[in-house]
């Protein structure tokens, strides 16, 4: 601010603003102000604690580098962030690191040169693989942190909490221990994605997270013949894909329901399901009697292709039993069973069969076993195939294409192992799962009863444990008499097993021991590690170390108000947040989720380094900014959860179509208030008789409402596209039309200061409403529109319902409807609009108000213009040469021609100019000069001079 020597009163004078603004260097300025400044603490710091608005954040995992989807998830973290900080609350946001599990172990073993996860123990030493685990996740990427600071995210990185912190890991320790006490872990032998060269159980939704992990792989599938031991030459025709479980098949099963039927064929006789006899038997053959139940097949014995191993005395083998599993849709109605599928290890656990095991960790064969031992299991397909067609037990091979799934990490196939393992009791979770469900806020809806519910209806059990290293332990103590110790705290098993627990890290954590409560054995913790799902699913307890802190309390943080991902997350993050959500106190784990699409390359392919299918973020945001890029991508339908296609091009458009129509605007305003000495204290919004002011007021607090409601529903595409067409419509009419308003005549003064108030309310108001979308641009307005700190200190604007006036925004419609076409009649008729008509004449349904009727005449250069008739929008007028005022369009292209040399002699806007002119009419004499801030018109040959 200045002083103004004469008056005595404080004016504004505004920083100058430039139009040839660069966004970038400007979103630089901003964020080396609010660090300076202190402003994200300040706008947490001073709103109450007493009203909160949590948030948690899903951690990124430590190995990543920052990409457009990365980016992504941040914008509305952000955003909502900043808008219920303005709306009020106290927003904490602390960043957090996932950094335990399996990428880690991989990029390490790639250091140390580790092939087989054998060497980890035997030639390296768990301590070691440890080290160099930690040493890792130390280094933690700047490269994030510049790309945060970037995009405008306010987040404190400082004290970003880390899943391999010893505080977090108790507290993880602490809900592994609730949901056992509450019977929602067990342990038992169940089937599970398994991946042999990380020899470890993988999660089915860490596969289905990306599509890429599932691959089409075209294979055999075998019809394979067998024997029934009391009928001799009838076989049973049973199907299968996987030949390599052929090896351990200790049991058939049929649907009890589906009808089979006995047919002959060249002397042998075979059993399958009716409606599959047409696909499987080829030419001729003969049907044996009537169709038949499979409950007629139940119990009875045939005669296997390899016995190499022994059957238990309580044990069955080599039946056929009765699962509702088995359909006659693809195969044969006939399938075998073996420990390595799903169903097949339910349905044998269930009717007693003998297990056969026969594939070490690494997917190897067991030596023991005969033909295939020490084979890879996937060699042994053919193998197995040879031998039993030498022996002539298969009827028939085809080809079929299956897609199967890879591992996330390491992309090696993986297959179905049984394992002996740690899993949380989804299918008693179940119904409680669904009723939580119920009251979450899904954005888009549609994913509550769609996509995630599908995911909790399927879901298997969840196993948590793996036979990994670097991980949170598996926080059980298992005797050999089966006795159990599950501490949940440090506290407690230091107490249990007198010794100080430095690291609930391995090795450290397994050379505590304890004495069992029973027999008084010592006691040792079970191998594994928790799946590191169980970390991130712990997330909202573990990064404030629940419950071991003092002031922490559970209805303070739990269940968060906000979470956003993409819908990769759905199967993953969201859900086991849920799960644990549901386990533990019976409730939604999250309040409102936002699920975002995500974002693909040019091509519809992922995004990839290897495809350049995608221009490169960090040169992107230092080309168009970060406001660019929050517009692009909170104002697409990628935040409707819906995929989309990184486009520069509508990137680089928002500058072009938001920011710069903006910024010209903002431009107008200051220059012409900072030469009017515009005073900031004398604001008085209730005496405009202006019609144009009214309409843009009302059109601002309409617009505060649409923002308002938008946000308050998380939708980021209705705010943005409302806050797009206000831009649009504040500069291309509200401030075209007051172009004249700024002018320096004495009966101007009152309309034009209108203008100001006008316009500085707009524009302040436009500030806040942006602040959490474009936080630099608005920052950079606001301060210096208002000499106030920041905007982000700001509360959100209020709508003040008595200015809207939709009657006057309904026919403002028809004023510009009336102009369009009235423009669109000139250039027909190729007459400038910068020729007055004499005459004109409006149709429309009733006529406009006089205010409004004048705004038409001005905007079409029609000096007289009379309502007509009632009925179609239209609008007439004489193009002749006698309807045209041809001396006052000379003298406005005298304005013009005169303006155009001012730009050149680059005259300040209120300077006046000494013009000589070859001729022009005395009647506009005083128009010109007026118009064109002439001190003296002379003539002579067309000149202007600076009048010095
Ligand atoms: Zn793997
Ligand atoms: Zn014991």
């Amino acid at each position: 601010m200045k002083q103004d020597s004469i008056s005595g009163t404080i004016k504004a004078m505004f920083k100058p603003v430039s139009s040839q603004v660069s966004f970038p260097k400007l979103e630089e300025e901003i964020t080396n102000y609010w660090k300076k400044n202190k402003i994200f603490e300040k706008s947490i710091e001073f709103r109450s604690k007493d009203k909160k608005w949590t948030f948690l954040d899903g951690p990124p995992f430590i190995t990543g580098s920052p990409h457009y989807g990365s980016l992504l998830s941040s914008l509305p973290k952000d955003l909502f962030g900043r808008y219920f900080t303005m709306k009020g609350f106290r927003v904490r946001r602390v960043w957090g690191w996932d950094g335990h599990g399996l990428p880690i172990e991989n990029k390490v073993e790639n250091k140390l040169n580790i092939k087989r996860k054998k060497d980890i123990e035997e030639k390296i030493g768990i301590d070691k693989f440890i080290l160099e685990c930690k040493n890792y996740v130390s280094e933690v990427s700047l490269e994030w942190e510049w790309y945060i600071d970037r995009i405008g995210r306010w987040v404190d990185f400082k004290n970003a909490y880390k899943t391999w912190d010893q505080d977090y890991m108790e507290s993880v320790m602490w809900v592994f221990k609730q949901m056992y006490d509450k019977g929602h872990i067990y342990k038992g032998l169940r089937v599970s994605l398994y991946c042999p060269h990380c020899s470890t159980p993988v999660s089915n939704f860490e596969v289905a997270m990306d599509a890429e992990n599932y691959r089409d792989i075209e294979e055999h599938s075998t019809t394979y013949m067998y024997e029934l031991k009391e009928e001799k030459g009838t076989y049973l025709l049973a199907w299968s894909t996987t030949p390599w479980t052929k090896i351990g098949t200790s049991a058939l099963a049929v649907n009890s329901d589906i009808y089979y039927e006995k047919v002959e064929q060249e002397g042998k006789k075979y059993i399958l399901a009716s409606n599959t006899l047409e696909k499987v038997i080829n030419g001729k053959y003969k049907k044996i009697g009537k169709p038949f139940k499979g409950k007629e097949l139940l119990y009875k014995e045939f005669i296997p292709h390899f016995d190499f191993y022994k059957i238990e005395k309580d044990k069955k083998a080599f039946i056929v039993v009765g699962d509702l599993f088995v359909s006659s849709d693809e195969g044969t109605g006939i399938v075998t069973l073996a420990a390595y599928g799903e169903d097949d290890l339910r349905v044998m656990q269930k009717e007693n069969i003998e297990l056969v095991i026969y594939v070490d960790d690494e997917g190897m064969i067991d030596s023991k076993v005969p033909l295939f031992g020490d084979m890879y299991y996937l060699k042994a397909n053919k193998e197995v195939d040879r031998v039993l067609k030498e022996k002539g037990l298969i009827y028939k091979e085809e080809n079929y294409t299956h897609s199967v799934a890879h591992c996330w990490r390491c992309a090696t196939r993986l297959f179905y192992n049984p394992q002996n393992a740690w899993y949380v009791n989804i299918q008693n979770l179940k119904p409680k799962l669904k009723k939580t469900n119920e009251k979450i806020n899904w954005y888009p809806e549609h994913f509550k009863n769609g996509r995630f519910l599908k995911s909790l209806e399927n879901a298997p059990d969840w196993n948590i444990s793996r036979s990994r290293y670097w991980g949170s332990p598996v926080p059980v103590w298992e005797c050999k008499c089966g006795e159990r110790f599950v501490p949940s705290s440090i506290e407690e098993l230091e107490k249990e097993s007198g010794q100080k627990v430095t690291d609930l890290h391995r090795p450290e954590i397994d050379k505590i021991t304890v004495k069992c409560d029973k027999c008084k054995s010592e006691v040792k913790r079970v191998p594994e590690v928790l799946d590191s799902w169980i970390e991130s699913g712990s997330a909202s307890f573990a990064e404030r170390h629940f419950p071991f802190e003092e002031n922490v309390k559970l209805n303070d943080f739990f269940p968060p108000d906000f979470i956003a991902e993409y819908t990769g997350q759905i199967r993953a993050w969201f859900y086991v947040l849920h799960v644990i959500g549901a386990a533990l106190y019976d409730t939604p784990a999250f309040k409102n989720v936002l699920v975002e699409g995500v974002i693909l390359g040019t091509d519809g392919r992922k995004m990839s380094k290897n495809y350049g299918n995608f221009p490169d973020p960090k040169e992107m945001l230092e080309i168009h900014g970060a406001d660019a890029l929050r517009l692009y991508l909170l104002g697409s339908s990628v935040m409707h959860g819906e995929d989309i296609l990184i486009s520069e091009e509508q990137y680089k458009n928002q500058v072009k179509n938001i920011m710069l129509t903006l910024w010209n605007s903002y431009n107008f305003f200051i220059t012409y208030a900072n030469i009017d000495k515009y005073d900031l204290l004398d604001k008085n919004l209730d005496t405009s008789g202006n019609i144009l002011d009214k309409w843009i007021l009302s059109k601002l607090n309409k617009l505060t409402l649409e923002v308002t409601n938008g946000l308050d529903k998380y939708d980021t595409v209705l705010a943005i596209a409302s806050i797009q067409k206000f831009i649009n419509d504040f500069s291309t009419w509200y401030i075209r039309r007051s172009r004249d308003r700024v002018g320096f005549l004495e009966e101007n003064k009152k309309d034009k200061k209108m203008f100001f108030n006008t316009s500085y309310e707009v524009l302040t108001t436009l500030c806040k409403l942006l602040a959490p979308t474009t936080p630099f641009i608005a920052e950079d307005m606001f301060i210096n529109l208002t000499k106030k700190e920041s905007v982000h200190l700001e509360n959100w604007p209020e709508v003040k319902k008595e200015l809207i006036n939709e009657k006057l925004e309904e026919e403002m419609v028809f004023v510009r409807e009336l102009s369009e076409s009235g423009h669109a009649l000139r250039k027909e008729a190729n007459l400038k609009v910068r020729i007055p008509l004499l005459k004109g004449e409006y149709s429309l349904n009733k006529k406009l108000e006089d205010d409004l009727q004048k705004l038409l005449k001005d905007e079409l250069n029609i000096e007289d213009l009379e309502f007509k008739n009632k009925g179609k929008k239209g609008i007439f007028f004489d193009n002749s040469i006698k309807n045209q005022n041809l001396k006052a369009g000379e003298a406005r292209e005298i304005i013009r021609n005169i303006q155009k040399e001012r730009k050149n002699l680059k005259t300040r806007v209120d300077e006046y100019v000494n013009v000589y002119l070859p001729n022009w009419s005395k009647e506009y004499e005083d128009y010109i000069k007026s118009k064109a801030l002439v001190r003296s018109l002379k003539k002579g040959d067309f000149r202007v001079e600076k009048n010095e």
